[in-house]
């Protein structure tokens, strides 16, 4: 097991990881922004190193000084969080170049499934269902055209090198199709640096239903079950749960499987996300990308599986087997997590500022994952995320009740935030039936407008 793990992110993860290494006796090395001096992920780790301005491009994002930064030292791993470079294929690379862990899938696989297009060949290949699209990249308008006719209005054009859920775009004609073909490629270029695209068929109010998937380096995959993250504004994903409300066991257990083999299929280690869409009116699934990192919302599988994923992806990256195999995971009750984020709940703007009054929620079956602190400053630099509150119940009518209760304790104070948004979702009563999709959220927010 290795001795000390530098963190290569900051905010409410950071602090994750920080925890699950203190309490496997791993010491913690801190990077930070000259902006983050004060942040709790600087205050709570065993050492902390300065590597650069403010901006996210000039430190978080700076490969340079972080790989100096684990040098000076005597760094042995380096776990990327999500976001900034928990993705980024040369990354990995560098850091094993440089005899140190990445704590996270080999580069040649973060680039295969980083690429969507070859992730989709990947797992056709792999016998998992994709949705309908092009056959690969889409090289000019002509093939755009062939293939959105072939494929059948709606559509939408993705980057290939696509994340974030920024750049796609949804077409319903021939002459609409071509506009937006050039847009989406130059904006593919502008935001991902490769301006090839694909086609994909839009699917109307599906659910957005993904696979929790852990595996090791010797052979061995399992899955955690799904979450369910329909509850989206602008792609961006607000309240999620675990299980879903419309997936059977039956379902979970063929879905997981096919995940987990997938998995193996393309030589998959540590902890990774499958994602799905499911057709509202017929149930079925189909593979949209894998995230090949530990997500946000890896709590909500955490308290219905009793696995702690990060814990279990540092084990994986230190050549350890899989602490549990599938026939030991049992799904008990129910999770809910809500996304707290520094932003104003109606319009959305972000609201960054100083926290005047900050108390946390407590009591039985309540998790906060947060970096804030009364008194803290919250910097405009970065996501607008500063936390998230995690409930667990016998059921789902038990965790609702109970992330109510836990919203309602919530005081956050000095800037908005999105917990009045979330206490009028939880009152709603399409999301407590549980019937919900894509677009609820988007409805649910004109409807209030009116
Ligand atoms: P990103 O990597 O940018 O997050 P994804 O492929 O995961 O992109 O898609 C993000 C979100 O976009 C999905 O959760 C869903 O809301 C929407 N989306 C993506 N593909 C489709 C599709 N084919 N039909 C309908 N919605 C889609």
């Amino acid at each position: 097991m290795f001795n000390k793990i530098l963190i290569a992110n900051r905010g409410e993860i950071a602090l994750r990881i920080q925890r699950a290494c203190k309490e496997m006796g791993i010491q913690t090395i801190a990077v930070h922004s000259e902006a983050d001096t004060d942040a709790m992920h600087v205050l709570m780790a065993d050492e902390s190193v300065c590597i650069g301005p403010p901006r996210a491009a000039d430190s978080y994002l700076n490969i340079t000084a972080i790989m100096a930064a684990a040098e000076i030292t005597d760094t042995q791993a380096i776990h990327p969080g999500y976001g900034f470079l928990a993705e980024h294929a040369e990354f990995a690379e560098i850091t094993k170049a440089s005899g140190l862990v990445f704590i996270g899938p080999r580069p040649d696989v973060i680039r295969l499934l980083g690429d969507k297009v070859r992730a989709r060949d990947a797992m056709i290949k792999a016998g998992v269902p994709v949705v309908p699209g092009s056959d690969g990249v889409v090289r000019d308008e002509n093939m755009a055209l062939q293939a959105a006719r072939k494929i059948g209005y709606p559509v939408i054009i993705k980057a290939v090198g696509g994340g974030g859920g920024r750049g796609m775009k949804v077409v319903h004609t021939d002459a609409a199709l071509i506009n937006a073909y050039t847009v989406a490629k130059n904006e593919a270029l502008q935001f991902f640096k490769n301006g090839d695209v694909y086609i994909e068929k839009f699917m109307q109010n599906p659910r957005h239903i993904e696979i929790q998937v852990m595996a090791d380096l010797h052979g061995n995959a399992i899955h955690l079950g799904e979450r369910d993250c329909s509850l989206q504004r602008r792609h961006q994903k607000l309240l999620e749960e675990s299980p879903s409300p419309r997936v059977t066991p039956e379902q979970r257990a063929h879905l997981g499987g096919l995940a987990a083999k997938a998995a193996l299929a393309v030589g998959y280690s540590g902890a990774g996300t499958f994602e799905f869409l499911q057709d509202s009116d017929t149930g079925d699934f189909f593979f949209i990308e894998v995230n090949t990192r530990i997500q946000v919302e890896h709590p909500v599988t955490e308290m219905v599986t009793g696995i702690d994923l990060v814990k279990e992806q540092i084990r994986v990256a230190a050549g350890m087997v899989l602490s549990v195999k599938q026939e030991d995971i049992v799904f008990t009750g129910h999770s809910i997590e809500c996304r707290i984020n520094a932003e104003h709940p109606e319009d959305f703007t972000p609201s960054p500022g100083r926290i005047t009054r900050y108390h946390a929620p407590g009591g039985g079956g309540v998790r906060v994952d947060s970096a804030a602190y009364e008194g803290y400053l919250i910097q405009p630099y970065y996501d607008s995320m500063i936390g998230k509150l995690i409930v667990h119940g016998q059921d789902r009518e038990e965790a609702v009740a109970r992330m109510r209760r836990a919203l309602d304790e919530y005081v956050i104070e000095g800037i908005d935030t999105s917990i009045p948004l979330h206490q009028r979702i939880l009152r709603d009563g399409a999301f407590k039936a549980g019937q919900y999709d894509l677009n609820f959220l988007e409805h649910f927010l004109k409807a209030r407008k009116k």
